[in-house]
């Protein structure tokens, strides 16, 4: 079975930001598209994100902290991250490989292999708003993180050393509580201390989501909803979908880009590293006073952002439960309590757009990108926290791959058959 070198047509099975955004790059190569959706664009978890393009922050998720916030989630259901008691076996084994990966040595590891596709992050976006994405990316004038106290801070300047250490240059300043105010004034006075980074951006989500489909559209390609694919075949010549809603379909080549459903379509190609949800919430409120960049709350893994429009998206929460489970409002609660302190001037007891969705997380906290098994089906996906920030590099650079047949170095660490 071989796959030609450019190829003529690609059917992309995912309308978020990570199938779009390769959609998008395969168009630029001259290919054919066509995307497919069981829903719609933006259905997944590419809706309800906080939006941040933060290449600076874009890390492994497996860490040592996050373990030990784990370990107490399990005794305590209103912590930020919430792992449930459960005997579903694929989920103790995520948990068991996730908990190995969590030492400093292999996030170090993780670290350098993020390294050069987030340092490619931002120039995607703009290649992207170059070839007529509409909606634009914002600077984050003002990216404060609040704590309540300097000691507090020990942890992410560490983290931002340990990153700088991995080979990635990443901005900062450290602030007092009074000058995080002067620059952002929804940070209450509990705020003691703060870190400033420099050099991020932000995008309202569901709208910048719904231009790069405009894009992918106006550059000749269909995109087709209410095709939920169940099955995939590689076959001599073309690749079998099959199709809930109607007969199977053959198309010349694939990429699989649906998310925190990944694995239930790629799982027979060879592709061994699992993907599971991490579920997050989010939700808007009212706000007097519009921030001029992302507003991080990194002890509460809370994180807001501006939306333009008087109202300030509140995401947070991580929760190891199956993607399908219904929006639990207890999260939404804890969420809020987290940040109440924190915030001034928002309103978080009128609250629109609550959401819960699911981050496409990996155990190694390493995305997989490239061919499976068969050179005629490509994964793209698997990003956890991140998917946002790197979905436009990710398309680029397998675009190039997929376009030329050759190996893209950026690509290596996350060959879906390691
Ligand atoms: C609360 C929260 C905050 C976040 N904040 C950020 C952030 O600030 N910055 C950042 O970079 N990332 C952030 N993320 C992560 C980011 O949202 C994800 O990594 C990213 O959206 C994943 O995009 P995707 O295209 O891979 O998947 P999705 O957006 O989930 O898209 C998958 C698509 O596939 C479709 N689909 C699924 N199964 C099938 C099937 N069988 N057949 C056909 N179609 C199918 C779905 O309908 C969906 O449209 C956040 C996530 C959460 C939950």
């Amino acid at each position: 079975m071989v796959a030609t070198h450019p190829p003529q047509k690609v059917t992309v099975i995912g309308a978020g930001m990570v199938g779009l955004s390769t959609a998008w790059f395969l168009q630029e190569h001259g290919v054919q598209v066509e995307v497919v959706d069981r829903e719609g664009v933006a259905a997944g978890s590419s809706w309800g994100n906080a939006g941040w393009l933060t290449p600076g922050l874009s890390t492994p998720l497996p860490d040592p902290a996050v373990l030990s916030y784990g370990i107490k989630a399990v005794v305590s259901p209103a912590s930020p991250v919430y792992v449930p008691v459960t005997t579903d076996l694929r989920l103790l084994r995520f948990l068991a490989t996730f908990t190995r990966n969590s030492t400093m040595r292999r996030w170090n590891r993780s670290m350098r292999a993020l390294a050069p596709i987030n340092a490619r992050a931002l120039a995607a976006f703009d290649a992207l708003h170059e070839g007529g994405v509409a909606e634009p990316t914002h600077e984050a004038h003002s990216f404060l993180a609040g704590y309540r106290s300097k000691a507090e801070t020990d942890f992410m300047l560490t983290e931002l050393r340990h990153i700088a250490e991995a080979g990635q240059e990443m901005h900062f300043e450290e602030l007092t509580g009074e000058e995080v105010r002067a620059l952002e004034p929804t940070f209450s006075e509990i705020v003691g201390a703060g870190i400033r980074l420099f050099d991020q951006r932000y995008i309202h989500p569901p709208r910048y989501v719904a231009s790069l489909a405009d894009s992918v559209r106006a550059r000749g390609a269909t995109i087709r909803t209410g095709v939920t694919v169940t099955g995939l075949t590689p076959e001599t010549k073309g690749v079998r979908l099959d199709v809930a809603e109607g007969a199977p379909e053959v198309h010349e080549q694939v990429v699989v880009a649906n998310g925190t459903w990944i694995s239930s379509l790629v799982r027979g190609l060879g592709v061994r590293t699992p993907v599971q949800a991490g579920r997050g919430y989010s939700f808007s409120s009212p706000i007097d006073h519009e921030p001029s960049g992302p507003v991080y709350l990194p002890n509460e893994r809370v994180a807001c952002t501006p939306l333009g429009d008087g109202r300030l998206r509140v995401a947070g929460m991580m929760e190891f439960r199956p993607p399908e489970a219904p929006l639990d409002q207890r999260r939404v609660e804890a969420v809020v309590e987290a940040a109440r302190p924190f915030l001034r001037g928002v309103d978080l007891d009128h609250r629109e757009d609550e959401w819960v969705g699911s981050r496409p997380c990996t155990p190694d906290g390493l995305p997989t990108i490239g061919a499976t098994s068969s050179p005629r089906v490509h994964v793209a996906g698997g990003h956890g926290m991140w998917g946002i920030t790197l979905g436009p590099a990710t398309g680029q650079l397998l675009a190039e791959a997929m376009v030329t047949g050759r190996p893209v170095p950026e690509l290596t660490p996350f060959d879906p058959l390691r």
